[in-house]
């Protein structure tokens, strides 16, 4: 073992802390503890204690608690935009999405939690279970991990929390070490709300603290990149126990002939451009049928020279914040640099801006192709290329040359041809005339296929994910013996045969068991 690999095994020493700054200044505005394996082992430990009352609370009772959190967040909205902003360096719009989405995933998995933990009757006609009454039931896993991004400090960790408390788990949430701030604020409303302590715990730190998570809760809810989510894949695998992954994307923007020009413009660049380019579902690669595309980019340039961006402050301040992560930048800088040395030309921005803050034009690229890395990398900042093609198969082709499958979005104006084309896109999301959007329905499942993920985060599956199956079989009416007990009495198996001849031989009746 290197020097490197025992430090890193051995996690952080104790009592050491991790500098938080803010991406649009560069200052320093919070330092949270680097939290040991040991110290991550006991919170679990505590977790897994208060978790068993929490899950014997009526589901009505967890309800109520949510319900406590939801109106915390909403009176305390200001302060928690202020956090998201400080220690992420988004616009302020971007961080009152986050919120808007929490106050709703409060809302609707208190209100969904019920019906979907309610047991389900099974019915069978085999003639073995004859008389059982069979019924599955729906128990919390227990301690759910959910480790998060840097990109969304709310949405994308404390918003994958509330479904699995919701099932009845306790929750230890490990956010990104760059915006730890805004999941230590959740941690106090818990407090301030009564939950019952242990219930939900925040440990902060870097890879380690993530590491230790992994490797002692039962259940690991992990959203950030396709790299990390390989590890903790395999030592969820290890340990035998389930994870579920958000990676990410390339998500790609075809913008058909029959397209309203203007929607597509708009949606290209909410879709792009939000916060900062810096989410899993940004529009990445855009491509246009060829009868439009010069229109097309005309009205995109002149809409992408008047986007505006740098520090965010109040509302309407800018559209385009900071970025948040340091080594982003050189990813940026690297794909269009790539790009051009290729061919392409850079018709708004192309570079980063002089700091002291972090930020990075947003940049539109055209004349690309898919030997360079801004098309089938990600890129995670706010650039976009714009590709021509020569109708909706080449686009269909080049949508689906790629390693990701997160979203893919159509805009076109014949509804039926839309929604052909992005049924054959090979992702797990797809939107005609809208990206994104769809994040926002709680009831739609959203998760990525090939890299981009396994599993999925909303809808009946995004919350049944956060429980173990029971099935139950009671023998209401138990007979001395059965049909097909030993001794074994050949009669018993001429009539067993004669009813199979009966109920599957003929293919008559059709019934399903
Ligand atoms: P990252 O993989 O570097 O880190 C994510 C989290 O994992 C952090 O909290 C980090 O500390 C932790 N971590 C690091 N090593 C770990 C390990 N070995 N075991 C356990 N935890 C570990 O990702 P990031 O840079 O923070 O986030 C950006 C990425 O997230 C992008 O690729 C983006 O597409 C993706 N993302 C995906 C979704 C989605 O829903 N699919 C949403 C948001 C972001």
């Amino acid at each position: 073992m290197t020097q490197n690999q025992s430090l890193v095994a051995a996690g952080p020493p104790a009592g050491a802390r991790i500098a938080v700054d803010d991406p649009a200044t560069g200052a320093v505005v919070g330092e949270v503890p680097d939290t040991s394996a040991e110290e991550v082992a006991r919170a679990v430990e505590r977790a897994r204690r208060a978790q068993r009352g929490w899950a014997g609370l009526d589901t009505r009772v967890r309800a109520g608690f949510l319900a406590r959190g939801r109106r915390w967040l909403l009176a305390h909205r200001e302060e928690v935009a202020d956090r998201i902003v400080e220690e992420n360096g988004k616009a302020r719009e971007d961080a009152i999405v986050e919120i808007v989405y929490c106050a709703a995933a409060f809302s609707y998995w208190a209100k969904r939690a019920r019906g979907l933990l309610a047991p389900a009757k099974v019915r069978s006609l085999s003639p073995f279970v004859l008389g059982r009454s069979m019924y599955t039931r729906r128990v919390p896993r227990g301690v759910v991990g959910v480790i998060g991004p840097w990109n969304n400090p709310l949405l994308n960790s404390f918003g994958d929390a509330v479904p699995a408390l919701a099932a009845g788990n306790a929750v230890v949430l490990k956010p990104s070490e760059q915006t730890p701030l805004t999941a230590l604020l959740m941690e106090r409303m818990a407090r301030e709300c009564d939950w019952p302590e242990g219930v939900f715990q925040v440990v902060t730190g870097a890879g380690a603290t993530g590491r230790a998570v992994v490797d002692t809760v039962d259940f690991v809810m992990f959203t950030g990149s396709t790299r990390t989510g390989r590890q903790v894949a395999a030592r969820a695998g290890e340990r035998l126990i389930p994870c579920s992954l958000e990676l990410g994307g390339k998500d790609a923007l075809v913008v058909l002939a029959d397209a309203a020009l203007e929607r597509a413009v708009n949606v290209t660049i909410q879709g792009a451009l939000s916060n900062g380019g810096q989410m899993c579902t940004s529009v990445e690669r855009v491509y246009v049928e060829a009868p439009v595309y010069d229109a097309y980019l005309t009205l995109l340039r002149e809409r992408f020279q008047q986007v505006t961006s740098g520090r965010p402050a109040g509302l309407g301040s800018v559209d385009v914040g900071a970025v948040t992560f340091p080594p982003q930048l050189a990813v940026m800088e690297d794909h269009v640099e790539d790009a051009v040395r290729k061919g392409a030309r850079v018709l708004a921005g192309g570079r980063a801006s002089a700091g002291p803050g972090r930020f990075f034009e947003p940049t539109l690229l055209v004349d690309v192709d898919h030997t360079m890395k801004c098309m089938r990398e990600e890129t995670f900042g706010p650039t976009l290329p714009v590709m021509k093609v020569a109708d909706a198969e080449e686009a269909l082709r080049l949508v689906n040359d790629s390693r990701y499958g997160l979203q893919a979005s159509i805009i076109g104006s014949d509804m039926k041809r839309a929604r052909r084309l992005a049924e054959r896109f090979e992702a797990g999301c797809v939107t005609i005339n809208d990206a994104q959007t769809n994040y926002m329905a709680l009831g739609l499942p959203m998760g990525g296929w090939k890299e981009s993920g396994l599993g999925v985060r909303h809808g009946a599956e995004g919350f049944l994910k956060y429980t173990r199956l029971q099935a139950v079989s009671a023998n209401r009416f138990p007979m001395r013996r059965d049909m097909h007990m030993i001794p074994y009495e050949p009669s018993a198996y001429r009539f067993l045969l004669r009813l199979v001849d009966v109920m599957y031989g003929r293919g008559l009746r059709g019934r399903a068991d």
